[in-house]
């Protein structure tokens, strides 16, 4: 076995798929620039170091599911109320992810709220952390089978491990009992472990009316926004001012 076949098997070994994919190349280019020892072992480490974030970032966008890619510098801030472009800008620091803060966005049909949990989970991602996305009656769903169905056992743990969880559209389906005790159950559990993204059409007044129950509604909204930033955004439908532009 000659000494590039005993380093590409002890690679592949060690799992240093990075270092692996560009060892020919980086000890090329070590010979013809004549770079030290050490400096080639940390080109090496680094393009390792480099290409484990990558697959970790790919790894976590796949799984967080999220519904479409929605960039922040998409958003336009110019039209609407109830948020700035620097709360925004001032959320990039995800020191409310570390804080466990939820981050609730209330307002009419089309006013960006999807586009900007989108936006924020995009950015988390980018610095590691891990997301998780749900629209509201599919959480449910989750919930409801997650003790006869693999599937959704898998994803309430992935959930629970998670350091955000985005549930999008509470309220445009009302929910029975039942699932608002579970719904409840769920926030108990990610109470101050875990940040939440709530978006909502309807104002938390409306809340125990949807969820049938006022006091589990009451006991819930307690723990939502213990810790939490509301933001009520107003303003015209973006998809309706575009097609009057249009
Ligand atoms: P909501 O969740 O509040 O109903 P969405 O986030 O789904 O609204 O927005 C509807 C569509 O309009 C999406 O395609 C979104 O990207 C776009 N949109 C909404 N608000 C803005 C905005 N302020 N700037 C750019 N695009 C926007
Ligand atoms: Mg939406």
């Amino acid at each position: 076995m000659s000494n590039l076949e005993y380093c590409q098997s002890a690679l592949t070994t060690l799992k240093l798929k990075g270092i692996s994919a560009s060892l020919n190349e980086v000890l090329d280019e070590a010979q013809n620039d004549k770079i030290s020892y050490l400096e080639c072992l940390r080109k090496l480490l680094h393009i390792e170091i480099e290409d484990r974030n990558e697959r970790r970032l790919k790894r976590n966008l796949t799984g967080a599911h999220l519904p479409v890619i929605k960039e922040l510098e998409a958003f336009d801030f110019s039209n609407i109320k109830g948020i700035t472009e620097e709360d925004v800008n001032n959320l990039l620091d995800f020191r409310w992810i570390d804080n466990n803060v939820n981050l609730l966005f209330l307002g009419p049909p089309g006013v960006g709220k999807t586009h900007l949990s989108v936006s924020l989970a995009l950015k988390a991602l980018e610095k590691g952390y891990k997301v998780c996305f749900e629209r509201a009656s599919n959480l449910i769903k989750l919930l409801k089978t997650a003790e006869i169905q693999r599937s959704s056992t898998f994803r309430i743990n992935r959930i629970m491990k998670s350091s955000l969880l985005i549930i999008d559209e509470i309220g445009y389906t009302p929910i029975d009992r039942k699932e608002a005790n579970l719904f409840f159950n769920l926030i108990s559990e990610l109470y101050e472990r875990t940040s939440i993204i709530v978006t909502s059409n309807k104002g938390f007044d409306q809340w125990s009316e949807m969820m049938g129950d006022e006091v589990m509604t009451t006991a819930m909204l307690d723990r939502l926004l213990h810790h939490a930033q509301v933001y009520s955004i107003s303003g015209e439908s973006y998809r309706i001012s575009q097609r009057k532009e249009e």
